[in-house]
């Protein structure tokens, strides 16, 4: 395998050339920081997404819930605006709090994130660290938020600025009260949301890594306090073990719990599941997951106003007059609980994940190179995306050998055919070796030819793409041969 940079570099070639990604407005120079998903991205986004729905809300008690805990419980799933009240984002903290400390040069104008200052390179040439060459002029850190504002209605004044969600989770906790009372849902619970949001990131990098407009895969996790610390660990774990189902390595995987230090000042428990992405140096991780118990916080924050830790105690920030600095919605968020007749707010549990993230870390972790022998038996070499088959954008593709013989009109049967169930491609030009590299490159995991014996005894051979082993298999065969392999992995 290439060197991890060069290895990168290949990545983000095979994503453009193979129509995965493409920079945003492309065609005007890009956006820093906004990405486009193409013919196969959006193939791969889309199974990336339904695997997370498919195993966290509609199959989500398939796992054994903590000792004592009940079996099933329930998950219902939500989709909430993008532009929701300002108010939320005030009561949350986000808009006091959701900001990085910013250093600008006054000479080049470049703008550096202070946490990273050591890391970060003026733009001047010879390259050297910010601050370094003579006319360097840093400006003290500055805050900076990030969330996007933008404005609602006609009028362009504070009266109408509102905000493009930096996450979804703030949805889920604004319709506690609905999903209660329209879905009979009771304690324990989750809601899952997957949607867009947008953070200002000053340092949009390492492709669509960071990204300024990126897609979130959210649950917020509602339970009994006392149970809380157990479920934290129940989704901890299985968050963790979600990405090494769908094929990421666990030796490139890490479960990092957070440091006392590094907790939120509302939080008993953080992990993150990290990656070794391939940009990062040797030894560094990037987080693909955070899994966070946020204990009442955010439903009280939404009854009671902004809390503040005051020693041990979360407190409403107040103003000189002692009213609340940015009000709750006053309304009632608390759960009754009918066994125990007693009231309480519930805990929650938020495992907050990342679409793009994780396309890029499937991505990552599938590239592959090695060499193959071509007709004449000479090994060539190939790039081939190892990706799981149930996030593999295309599932089969069909060939005809040759575009006579009947063989065109037989493989576009089985095309439609097998079209009705999985996404397929069909391809009858170019030699047959050059198709198969094409779907080595796509991560298209079975490849099936018809030839002169078709006609004969009306098999098939499928060429597997990770072995490259080709089986016969009779055409009648094909969907149960094809499903068993796809769901074998
Ligand atoms: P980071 O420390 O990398 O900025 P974060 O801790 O702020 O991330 P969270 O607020 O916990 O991230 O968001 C949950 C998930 O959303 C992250 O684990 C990540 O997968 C995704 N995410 C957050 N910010 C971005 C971004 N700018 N671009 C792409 N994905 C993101």
């Amino acid at each position: 395998m290439p060197e991890k940079n060069e290895l990168m570099e290949k990545i983000v070639s095979l994503c453009k050339r193979r129509g995965f990604i493409f920079p945003s407005s492309e065609i005007y120079g890009g956006i820093g920081g906004f990405w486009d998903y193409g013919p196969l991205g959006v193939e791969l986004k889309r199974n990336v997404r339904e695997a997370w729905w498919e195993d966290m809300v509609l199959r989500h008690d398939d796992t054994t819930p903590p000792p004592g805990m009940p079996s099933p419980y329930a998950m219902v799933g939500i989709e909430t605006s993008i532009v929701m009240h300002p108010q939320v984002w005030k009561a949350s903290g986000h808009y006091d709090l959701f900001q990085d400390l910013l250093v600008d040069c006054r000479h080049c104008k470049a703008r550096f994130r202070a946490d990273q200052l050591t890391a970060s390179q003026c733009p001047l040439k010879p390259s050297k660290r910010p601050g370094e060459h003579a006319t360097c002029d840093l400006t003290e850190p500055r805050e900076f938020n990030l969330m996007f504002k933008t404005y609602i209605g006609a009028l362009v004044d504070p009266e109408s600025e509102a905000y493009l969600r930096p996450e979804t989770a703030q949805g889920m906790f604004t319709n506690f009260r609905n999903v209660l009372a329209t879905s009979r849902v009771k304690l324990p619970f989750g809601i899952a949301q997957i949607g867009r949001s947008f953070r200002n990131e000053i340092t949009p990098r390492y492709f669509t890594y960071r990204s300024r407009e990126f897609e979130q895969m959210e649950i917020e996790f509602f339970c009994r306090p006392a149970e809380s610390r157990l479920w934290y660990e129940y989704w901890r774990d299985r968050r963790f073990r979600w990405y090494v189902s769908l094929g990421l390595s666990e030796e490139r995987l890490r479960l990092r719990e957070h440091s006392p230090e590094e907790l939120s000042h509302y939080s008993c428990g953080t992990a993150d599941v990290e990656y070794a992405f391939p940009f990062l140096p040797e030894g560094e991780f990037g987080e693909l997951e955070g899994i966070a118990h946020r204990g009442d916080f955010d439903l009280r924050s939404h009854m009671e106003g902004k809390l503040v830790r005051r020693g041990e105690e979360l407190v409403v920030e107040t103003e000189s007059d002692g009213k609340p600095r940015h009000p709750g919605s006053g309304k009632d968020l608390s759960y009754f609980d009918e066994e125990t007749r007693e009231r309480f707010i519930p805990h929650v549990i938020e495992p907050s994940a990342g679409v793009d993230r994780s396309v890029l870390a499937f991505i990552c972790e599938a590239y592959a190179e090695d060499a193959i022998p071509d007709e004449n038996g000479v090994p060539q070499p190939r790039v081939v995306l190892k990706l799981h088959p149930r996030l593999a954008p295309v599932k089969a593709a069909v060939f005809p050998l040759i575009r006579r013989d009947g063989m065109p009109e037989t493989s576009l049967a089985i095309y439609r055919e097998l079209k009705r169930t999985w996404n397929v491609d069909y391809d009858d030009k170019g030699s047959i070796g050059r198709r198969y590299r094409r779907q080595d490159e796509s991560g298209t995991p079975f490849c099936i030819t018809v030839d002169g014996q078709t006609q004969e005894d009306g098999t098939v051979t499928v060429r597997d793409r990770d072995t490259t082993v080709q089986e016969r298999v009779p055409i009648r065969e094909l969907v149960v041969y094809l499903r068993e392999r796809l769901t074998a992995a």
